[in-house]
């Protein structure tokens, strides 16, 4: 049978106050015979007591040698008892002597437990009794009178009672810590096979963002050694970039969304391993909460490298379907412009009411379309970043004249502009820049009910952002419209997502415009982020550094080159 540690430990010692108490009792035998010889002139009691002291003597090396003190302890308590009828007739209890008949069911319940010591005890009850029988019969004398004995004999008792409920007590609670002792490995083990099992990486913080439980898995994916990430500040220790490759900031990291907010979170990003590889990953994590505090949070994660191929042969295949498409789009628009001048006759105005949904609907779909193609061309990476001398204000405010137009004769927008004087023109990719504009605008002034205020800022940013280049250019648009639901907000930017509060005011959104100009912000190396309450508006900004090196020489598609100068 195995040992736990806890119980081995308990063994040795147990043992070592067993060596202890049988060196006290060899010594003590010892040194009452060399009294008794000496001293007294009881030769008979001396002799004994001294071969008894051999005879422990000889246990105790007994159990050094054996190191099981069980058998030996019960030598032990034999000498003893046989040591103690020698002082009941001859009467050497008249000394010291008594002191072994009160120790004797101590070291007798302390040697060998409950029943052993009630078994020794009971031996020394018979002994006690049996001499004083004999002597009651006259065939025994002892130096005793037979109320010194009755005494010796009740005061044995209590002491027996007193030290079997002491004994019962301590087995009770040795017990009851062992079963729960058992029950809680039990647990523990039942727990870890479970999470050693999960195919996935499970990593598990404490409230102060430590790792306490890694599994294999975690490790493994990681590129850590076992055991080696406990104790570990994870954030620290494991970064996680995104797919341009810059770090993601610890606020946005789901782990500590969940220890400082409690709310469970998912993201797609890229772990670094301790060799520096990426791992993409599909990371959610979840707040422990236990009586409304927050005790720590679980990460799970898998490797999506296979996911993202699949995502990538997905890709080609919209960038080829949105570019087919664009042909008849153009076309129907082109014919029904036509229609709409009355080039082929004048039009009923029924006829023209159709047509004009005809032209609207196309429309929709071109930016449908444009959007499914410059997603797809992000992804792919195959966007090329062309930089250009741009003048910002210019562009922001071509982008807004064509959205105003864009909006129906009965909601009225005020429009705040604020441009920076210092602005003059950047090198950068009047493509992206337009894009991201005409998203967010756009954004602002559909999501804003009437009379509500758009302001776009755009200036150099005085602040240094992690992974923004010190020179970053600052394009912030804030409203005062519907603003996105707090439960929300961390979904913003995953492709297609539409808040609730909006889905059933607007049903022409696509859900990639977001998307779309985070994508731009990172192909790029800029960030995005956003600040909003519902009902009250919402504010985007996002860093660009202020000048673009012309990124990669490959992957300049058709249809991407097509695409631009349509937006
Ligand atoms: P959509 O085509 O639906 O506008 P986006 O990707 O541009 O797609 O935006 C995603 C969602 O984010 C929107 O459906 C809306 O719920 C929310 N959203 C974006 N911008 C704003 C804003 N300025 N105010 C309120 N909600 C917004």
């Amino acid at each position: 049978m195995s040992t736990t540690p806890d119980a081995t430990q308990r063994n040795k010692g147990k043992n070592r106050v067993a060596y202890i108490y049988t060196t006290v009792t060899c010594l003590s035998l010892a040194v009452f015979g060399v009294l008794h010889i000496a001293l007294e002139g009881n030769q008979l009691l001396g002799i004994l007591e001294l071969l008894d002291a051999f005879a422990v003597l000889l246990i105790l090396v007994g159990m050094r040698v054996a190191k099981n003190i069980r058998f030996q302890s019960h030598l032990l308590l034999l000498c003893i008892l046989t040591i103690m009828f020698v002082l009941l007739i001859t009467g050497g209890t008249a000394n010291t002597g008594i002191f072994w008949f009160f120790m004797f069911p101590v070291s007798a319940f302390f040697l060998t437990g409950g029943k052993g010591g009630m078994a020794w005890t009971l031996a020394l009850f018979a002994l006690v009794a049996a001499v004083t029988a004999l002597q009651h019969f006259g065939i025994l004398h002892t130096p005793y009178p037979f109320i010194a004995l009755r005494q010796l004999f009740v005061s044995l008792l209590v002491i027996t009672i007193g030290v079997y409920a002491y004994q019962r007590s301590r087995d009770d609670m040795a017990l009851a810590t062992r079963q729960s002792q058992q029950a809680s490995v039990e647990e523990k083990l039942k727990a870890e096979t479970i999470i050693e099992n999960i195919d996935e990486g499970v990593i598990a913080l404490n409230a102060a963002g430590e790792v306490i439980l890694a599994n294999r898995v975690a490790e493994n994916m990681l590129g850590w050694r076992p055991g080696e990430l406990t104790g570990k500040k994870f954030t620290a220790t494991v970064p996680m970039v995104d797919d341009a490759g810059n770090e993601i900031p610890l606020k946005q990291r789901p782990m500590y969304q969940a220890l400082t907010h409690g709310v469970p979170n998912h993201i797609t990003a890229m772990y670094v391993r301790k060799d520096g590889g990426k791992l993409p990953s599909f990371i959610t994590s979840r707040a422990i909460v236990v009586d409304n505090k927050v005790h720590g949070a679980i990460e799970t994660f898998r490797d999506i490298t296979q996911e993202q191929a699949i995502d990538r042969a997905k890709s080609e295949f919209v960038t080829l379907a949105s570019h087919q498409l664009r042909t008849p789009i153009s076309a129907i628009a082109w014919v029904s412009e036509l229609l709409l001048h009355g080039d082929a006759g004048t039009l009923k105005p029924e006829q023209a009411d159709y047509i004009q949904q005809i032209y609207h609907s196309n429309k929709r779909m071109a930016a449908l379309v444009d959007a499914m193609l410059t997603t797809s061309s992000l992804e792919l990476g195959s966007l090329q970043v062309r930089p250009q001398p741009v003048d910002l204000p210019d562009l922001s405010r071509q982008v807004l004249e064509q959205q105003l137009d864009t909006l129906p004769a009965d909601k009225i927008i005020h429009v705040k502009e604020n441009y920076a004087p210092d602005l003059g023109t950047v090198l950068h990719d009047q493509y992206m820049i337009k894009t991201i504009l005409h998203n967010l605008i756009a954004n602002a002034l559909k999501y804003t009910p009437s009379k509500g205020t758009v302001t776009v800022t755009i200036k150099r940013s005085s602040q240094r952002l992690e992974g923004v280049p010190q020179k970053a250019i600052l394009i912030q648009v804030a409203d005062t419209g519907m603003g996105i639901p707090e439960g929300q907000q961390s979904k913003i930017f995953t492709k297609l997502f539409r808040a609730d509060n909006i889905k059933h005011k607007d049903t022409d959104g696509t859900g990639l415009g977001l998307y779309i100009v985070k994508t731009i912000a990172n192909y790029v190396g800029g960030s995005i982020r956003f600040e909003s309450e519902e009902n009250k508006g919402s504010t985007f900004s996002v860093w660009l550094p202020a000048t673009m090196n012309a990124r990669g020489d490959a992957g300049i598609t058709e249809s991407t080159e097509k695409q631009r100068g349509d937006t």
